[in-house]
């Protein structure tokens, strides 16, 4: 700093605080924006090998009326710090259910995947939350999906075992999301009730030429192959892309290629037909 004569450190100190700043309003805003509601629900459709659509997964949008929009990769984790993400998630957890209720209702089969966050998994009410919301609202929970990240199982192995193990009595199934990003053992694939691995977007991404990723996503497959284990990649973009992970055993695709996300109504109108 002293060889910026003084004026490096200033500028670096009100960037600081700018972005102080800037976190407190957007701490504040979500509180608002969580009682009052302001959050909207996107699907994004997974197909098959012959690419019918077999289920969707959620994923949250924030429209704030002075912020704008902003993204869950910046607010989901200030929603972790700050608490926020229980009420949120719940209510998240909430609209996947009615959505399996109205979409059983409807004679149509498809899965709903939700991301639920380390914080929100650990709290105390998560599982009796869920059975009740299973309860209310009548939701086949055999077609209802946890995405959880590696973290998660990282810490308190025994309890989040535990828990994993009360909803999948319940019917729940659980993904693990952005597997192999993470920094935790494989060990945790044969002491946990896991149903399916989501092969992250970056090493989607450089697929078919990048020779590391085609590795990469291929010993995945086979991990998967050999615990029986489904196989979600996700970000795929290309027909090239598509027709590698398919002919490399993949099952269930999920990217733009096949669909973006758009508002949960519009997704259910288009599955009803
Ligand atoms: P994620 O769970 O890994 O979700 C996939 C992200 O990739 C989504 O970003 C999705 O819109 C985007 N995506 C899907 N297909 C493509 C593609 O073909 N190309 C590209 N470039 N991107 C694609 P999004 O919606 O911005 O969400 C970002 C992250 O925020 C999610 O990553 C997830 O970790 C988190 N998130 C979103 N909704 C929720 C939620 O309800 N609860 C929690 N706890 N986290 C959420
Ligand atoms: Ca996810
Ligand atoms: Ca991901
Ligand atoms: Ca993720």
């Amino acid at each position: 700093a002293k060889s910026n004569g003084g004026s490096g450190t200033a500028f670096f100190e009100q960037t600081m605080h700018a972005e102080a700043e800037q976190r407190l309003a957007i701490e504040h805003a979500l509180k608002e924006s969580v009682a009052g509601r302001l959050f909207e629900l996107y699907a994004q459709p997974q197909v098959d090998r012959l690419g019918n659509e077999i289920g969707c997964e959620l994923l949250l949008r924030w429209t704030h009326p002075v912020h704008g929009s902003i993204s869950p990769l910046h607010f989901i984790p200030i929603a972790e710090a700050t608490g926020d993400i229980i009420p949120l998630g719940a209510w998240v957890v909430e609209q996947a259910c009615r959505l399996l209720a109205q979409l059983q209702e409807a004679g149509i089969e498809r899965t709903v995947s939700v991301n639920v966050s380390p914080r929100q998994f650990r709290h105390v009410a998560f599982v009796d939350g869920v059975r009740s919301m299973l309860q209310q609202t009548g939701a086949p929970s055999g077609r209802l999906i946890f995405e959880v990240t590696e973290g998660l199982l990282i810490e308190n192995l025994e309890e989040t075992a535990a828990r994993m193990r009360e909803l999948t009595a319940m019917g729940v199934r659980f993904s693990i999301d952005d597997f192999g990003t993470g920094y935790s053992s494989l060990a945790y694939l044969k002491r946990l009730p896991i149903h399916e691995l989501k092969i992250d977007r970056s090493f989607v991404r450089d697929l078919p030429d990048d020779a590391s990723d085609k590795a990469i996503m291929q010993s995945i497959l086979s991990i998967a192959h050999h615990l029986q284990l489904q196989v979600v990649a996700e970000g795929v973009e290309t027909a090239a892309q598509a027709d590698l992970l398919i002919e490399s055993g993949c099952t269930i695709i999920q990217g733009y290629f096949f669909g973006r996300p758009r508002p949960v109504q519009e997704w259910f109108d288009g599955a009803v037909g």
